[in-house]
């Protein structure tokens, strides 16, 4: 520990076991001050400055310090000062005070709570955030809670110093008025609990309720002012309308149809939207096809002499339309229509907050009203603004589905999951594969590990992987497509036949009416946790509003917008993003659940590492595919998850018992204590549970224990 601190400790420490060694409470007693209240009082009339300054300094340090005591000494300062006086001096001694203990609680605690509590400490200063003054000043009004406490627990918050100290003065006037009033007839007052009546408690109470109920006001008038100029329909056709008939749009439909409601869900493309037509379906079926050309390449390995593939590309191509033409009846209009959704064909604008204009494909236009809307429109592409890119021509993710001939040479821009799963299978298909990337790795949101062992396994596959390369130009030379990155100060080629752009996706944030209403977006859609945007009736889920770019996460968003658009006000939920699961689907695969190391300490949160190399474990060699790991991350000392990463064959799927667990709150000893089918790769979670106790195991117990085993061995 810092040594400012520690001597900091000494000193609140000698303070407090000074006031307690040398009984000063007494001092600080009703009856103590009545008995010396008239000499207190002679000094005072005499030395009026000196009394003042004496008694502010005793009631900073008693506040201060958090010592028992203040409501004496705030009674005898309206006896010796009077009510002015004595609410002047008590209203600054007492913030003095009180920010005083909110310092030092700051000083020495934040740090260390921090430390072991920062993931929750972070959902507190997210509310103090938006709350903060709001939520002091309640504290302060109603004086049921003790204020001391108030003191030391706002220390460890992230409330600025100032807010602290005028809101606390704010809200403790009232209180400190009718205690120094009280104190001015000291002489009727027998108890101190007898200050108080029941009535005046009650009105403290109102008026510690009065500033949500101001914030209620606040909010409503906010709202008044957003929807000012429109004129809501006096009835509604619809309640709810649905944009976009991707992962979210279908999710917020079902529901709404589920409970019954009349919903109308509006696509202009195709149902399914991005998942099932142009991401993770084709991508997922085409990997498929990639990684049995990868076995029958790996033959050897499993001791068999030669499998040769011969295949089409064009085949191969044609399978992946066939693989989204059977997901598809999940996402289509019978099944939608037949859940009681009404889906129509289109494309919708929103023209004021409660309709929307539907532009039919067959050129028909329709105007619905509506009570709410959830705008789910997606995300596309990227594409970088890079010299010459347009007149070499790219593929993405949406059009790289059409082709049927395989290119010879490809470039992939960009290392994140889209690009590196796109990288690995297309060389895995025949392809001379270039990845390039700017940052120093691919899949850079993850472990450096995690990078390493991909990176080794997409090289070791044929893939040349060029990281802190930036694309600057495309130009074609002689017929010849290139690309010119640059790396360290110096420009290289990179001659290609097809070129992937695959770095990053944006929400579509034009064409259906938002910028007409002037609803915020940034990136994405500007929703609060209630996914609402700046119309409390119009919501957005999925791509369109982030942070995640997921099917279940556009799912999970869904559900919030399509209850809290169909039940707001009776009922709304704040979107947990809590527990967010994702994998990448390369070989070996990569999952993540909650927390990795870079977060971690970005975070500053403490944290244990515990791992399991899965190149140990019996049914991965009996596969052939012993490679890979388990990592969590654990609350120092227990087996709290703060967040597991697993790299190896079926990561996604293995990673599914530690996301219940982290959802419910199921420590590693419970993953321990549970039966795991012998031989699967599923026991990789139990090893690394194994291994996180051998880790924590009482050593000195075991001494005991192996000195009672010798005993009865005699
Ligand atoms: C190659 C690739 C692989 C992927 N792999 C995975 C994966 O393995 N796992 C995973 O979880 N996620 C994956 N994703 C991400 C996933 O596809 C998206 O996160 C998900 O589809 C988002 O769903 P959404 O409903 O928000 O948007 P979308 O699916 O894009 O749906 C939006 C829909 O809105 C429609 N629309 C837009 N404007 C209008 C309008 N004005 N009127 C009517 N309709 C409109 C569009 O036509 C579109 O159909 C992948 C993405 C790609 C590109």
């Amino acid at each position: 520990m810092n040594p400012r601190r520690l001597a900091l400790i000494a000193l609140l420490f000698a303070a407090v076991a000074a006031y307690y060694a040398f009984d000063l409470g007494r001092y600080l007693s009703l009856d103590f001050f009545k008995s010396q209240q008239a000499a207190i009082e002679t000094w005072r009339a005499a030395q009026p400055a000196k009394a003042a300054l004496a008694y502010f300094l005793i009631y900073v340090a008693i506040t201060g310090l958090s010592l028992p005591g203040a409501l004496v000494m705030t009674l005898a300062g309206g006896a010796v000062f009077g009510l002015l006086w004595g609410t002047v001096l008590i209203s600054f001694a007492s913030t003095a005070g009180a920010t005083l203990a909110f310092l030092v609680s700051r000083f020495l605690l934040r740090d260390w709570v921090q430390l072991r509590f920062g993931e929750r400490l972070r959902a507190i200063d997210a509310g103090v955030e938006r709350e903060g003054g709001f939520y002091l000043f309640t504290l302060r009004l109603v004086p049921v809670f003790p204020f001391f406490v108030i003191n030391l627990l706002m220390g460890l918050t992230a409330i600025r110093t100032r807010t602290f100290y005028w809101v606390s003065q704010a809200g403790m006037l009232l209180g400190t008025i009718v205690y120094v009033n009280a104190g001015t007839q000291l002489a009727k007052i027998e108890s101190l609990s007898g200050i108080l009546s029941p009535a005046l408690v009650a009105s403290f109470a109102l008026l510690g309720v009065f500033p949500l109920v101001a914030k209620k006001i606040t909010e409503h008038l906010r709202k008044k002012k957003v929807y000012a100029g429109w004129k809501k329909p006096r009835r509604f056709e619809r309640n709810l309308i649905v944009i976009g008939g991707g992962s979210a749009g279908l999710v917020a439909a079902y529901i709404a149809a589920a409970v019954k409601a009349k919903v109308t869900l509006v696509e202009k493309h195709k149902l399914g939207g991005d998942c099932l037509n142009t991401g993770c379906v084709p991508s997922k079926a085409l990997i498929r096809s990639a990684k049995l050309l990868s076995h029958m390449r790996r033959s050897g390995e499993f001791g068999i002499r030669e499998a040769k593939a011969e295949f089409d590309f064009a085949d191969v191509m044609e399978r992946v339309q066939r693989v989204i033409r059977t997901v598809e009846p999940h996402d289509s209009i019978e099944r939608y229509t037949g859940l009681g959704v009404d889906v129509v064909e289109g494309t919708a604008k929103i023209i004021s907050p409660w309709e929307v204009e539907i532009t039919r494909n067959d050129g028909t236009v329709q105007r619905l009203t509506t009570r709410s809307i959830v705008i789910a429109a997606g995300a596309r592409p990227f594409v970088p603004p890079i010299p010459g890119i347009e007149e070499v021509g790219y593929l993405t993710s949406d059009s790289v589905w059409e082709l049927r001939r395989l290119p010879r040479r490809m470039v992939v821009l960009g290392g994140g999951p889209i690009g590196s799963e796109l990288t690995q299978t297309f060389a895995r298909l025949g392809a001379q594969v270039t990845q390039v990337e700017m940052a120093p790795r691919i899949l850079i949101r993850e472990d450096p590990e995690v990078s390493d062992l991909v990176t080794q396994r997409f090289r070791a596959e044929g893939v040349e992987v060029l990281v802190n390369h930036r694309a600057k130009q495309f130009v074609v030379e002689g017929g010849e497509r290139i690309l010119i990155a640059e790396y360290d100060g110096r420009d290289v080629r990179i001659p290609f036949d097809a070129v992937l752009v695959a770095v990053g996706r944006v929400a579509n944030l034009k064409g259906y009416g938002i910028e007409q209403l002037g609803i915020p977006a940034g990136r994405t859609v500007e929703t609060n946790e209630f996914l609402q945007t700046s119309f409390p009736n119009i919501y957005a889920a999925g791509d369109v509003a982030g942070p995640y770019q997921f099917t279940h996460t556009a799912g999970h968003q869904a559900w919030y917008a399509a209850v809290n658009a169909l039940f707001d006000p009776l009922k709304k939920f704040r979107a947990d993003y809590s527990v967010i699961p994702w994998a990448t689907f390369v070989e070996p695969e990569a999952a993540r659940v909650g927390l990795n190391e870079i977060e971690a300490k970005e975070r500053a949160i403490a944290y244990e590492v515990t791992r399991y190399g899965i190149d140990d474990l019996d049914r991965a060699i009996a596969d052939g595919e012993a490679h890979g790991f388990v990592k969590i991350l654990t609350v120092p000392g227990k087996d709290r998850i703060l967040g597991v990463t697993i790299v190896g064959e079926h990561a996604g799927d293995l990673i599914a018992e530690y996301v219940l667990a982290m959802r419910h709150g199921i420590g590693l000893n419970k993953i321990l204590g549970t039966i795991h089918i012998y031989p699967t790769l599923a026991e990789a979670n139990k090893y690394a549970a194994g291994a996180w106790k051998k880790a924590h195991a009482p050593q000195k117990l075991l001494e005991w224990v192996a000195r009672f085993h010798s005993w009865r061995r005699g």
